[in-house]
């Protein structure tokens, strides 16, 4: 066969990092362009779950997910706002795999990052310019910088320079609600469940805790209404008191947890309608850059791991004159399943904030929903990727 095609990633967030480990452990030549100066993530965590572990484990990275992630097991539960318990979380995949992991988010780039070859991620790189033509793509940089690939994957994020490259700016949805966030070290909070999930909904609002770092620290998001429409992924200090009222009168474990917190973040929640398209010749879209979704299912991150091993499964069947195609390829196997997941999230966020008022209906729903995360977990799309690149390839 001809040489592989050589790839450029624009974004070295989780999505990024993650791509370029799946390409090099499929021999694709890859480079990494950052626009800051570091990697780096905000002091928070993420929930990373068994359709994404498994992608992990293939490139190699599944011991490094065990030493710095915290695996939440059988525990794992939803409560009404007062702590009384409305139904445990799915934390197995079909087959009874458990393989979810609480993860700090600057770990978690730390470690893709750790497996990638001297060279690879170019730091200082903000990407501001993208052409090509039918045989090379080529990106420009603030620094004045310019590269040629034989792929471009802009894994820049939700608020993307390159997507206009691919299809016309579209409007954010902004969803009435905002996150505050934050990690307390597990000393302060000597006699908390290092080992579980957990989930209070109440009216109009939704408070998370999981371990991260190996159970050494204890991540909290709050979920609440808010009339005043921010920036998209806007992301600001909090007031930790206006933080603690929000939830004032709810579990006494809640309030054990929040009477900890010296620093919150606060984030506006934005997704966006299901992009038409994500690919243009050599150009295509991974991660928030293609499909920005409601955290409410932790699937941000675990989606664009999907993305990643999807894209590299597929171009490491093709050749440079391929690309075109296998990248429509891509956009059609990927862009079903998170749409799915996308508009799930929004579902899933109503549910949690007891938006229909009926809470018995809301209770049966919650303990429906280990169905969905099931079938969410079991999900393979390596052996999908593989089908769709050898359509492509048929004579
Ligand atoms: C409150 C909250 C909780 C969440 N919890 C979870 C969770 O538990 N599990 C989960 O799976 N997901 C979660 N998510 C979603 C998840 O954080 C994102 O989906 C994920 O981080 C997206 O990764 P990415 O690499 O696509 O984008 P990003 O993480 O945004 O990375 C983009 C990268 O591109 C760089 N960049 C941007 N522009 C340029 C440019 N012009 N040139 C070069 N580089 C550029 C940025 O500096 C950055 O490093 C959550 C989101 C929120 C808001």
């Amino acid at each position: 066969m001809a040489s592989l095609p050589t790839v450029a990633i624009v974004g070295g967030g989780i999505g990024g990092l993650f791509a370029a480990n799946a390409l090099i452990a499929h021999g694709v030549s890859v480079s990494v362009y950052e626009q800051a100066s570091a990697l780096g993530e905000i002091g928070a965590g993420v929930y990373v779950t068994p359709n994404a572990v498994r992608h992990l484990e293939r490139v190699g990275l599944g011991p490094a997910v065990e030493s710095y992630g915290a695996r939440v097991g059988p525990g794992s539960s939803y409560y009404r706002h007062d702590g009384s318990f409305i139904a445990p979380v799915q934390v197995t995949d079909a087959d009874g795999w458990n393989a979810c992991f609480g993860m700090h988010r600057a770990d978690f780039v730390e470690l893709l990052a750790s497996k990638l070859p001297a060279g690879v991620v170019h730091t200082g790189h903000c990407a501001v310019g993208f052409e090509q033509t039918a045989d090379v793509a080529r990106v420009t940089f603030a620094n004045g910088a310019a590269v040629e690939a034989d792929v471009v994957v802009a894994c820049d994020g939700i608020r993307s320079e390159l997507r206009p490259y691919v299809f016309p700016p579209s409007k954010p949805v902004f969803h009435g609600t905002i996150s505050y966030r934050g990690l307390i070290p597990r000393e302060r909070l000597p006699d908390w469940p290092m080992d579980r999930w957990q989930m209070w909904a109440g009216p109009s609002r939704h408070f998370l805790v999981f371990p991260v770092r190996h159970a050494a620290m204890v991540n909290y998001v709050g979920f609440m209404p808010t009339d005043e429409e921010m920036k998209e992924s806007w992301s600001a200090p909090g007031d930790p008191t206006v933080l603690r009222r929000e939830f004032e009168g709810w579990d006494p474990r809640i309030d054990e947890v929040l009477k900890q917190v010296d620093q919150t973040f606060r984030w506006a929640l934005y997704d966006r309608e299901p992009l038409p398209g994500w690919s243009k010749g050599r150009l295509t879209l991974l991660g928030d850059a293609a499909h920005p979704m409601l955290p409410h299912l932790g699937q941000g991150a675990n989606q664009s791991i999907e993305d990643g091993m999807a894209l590299a499964t597929m171009l490491a069947q093709a050749d440079r004159s391929a690309v075109p195609a296998m990248l429509l390829a891509y956009e059609r196997l990927r862009r079903e399943r998170v749409a799915e997941v996308q508009l799930g999230a929004r579902k899933h966020g109503l549910r949690v904030d007891s938006a229909t008022g009926d809470l018995a209906g809301r209770d049966a729903e919650l303990a429906a929903h280990a169905d969905f995360r099931k079938a969410l977990y079991s999900y393979d799309v390596v052996p999908l990727a593989r089908a769709a690149a050898a359509q492509v390839l048929k004579p």
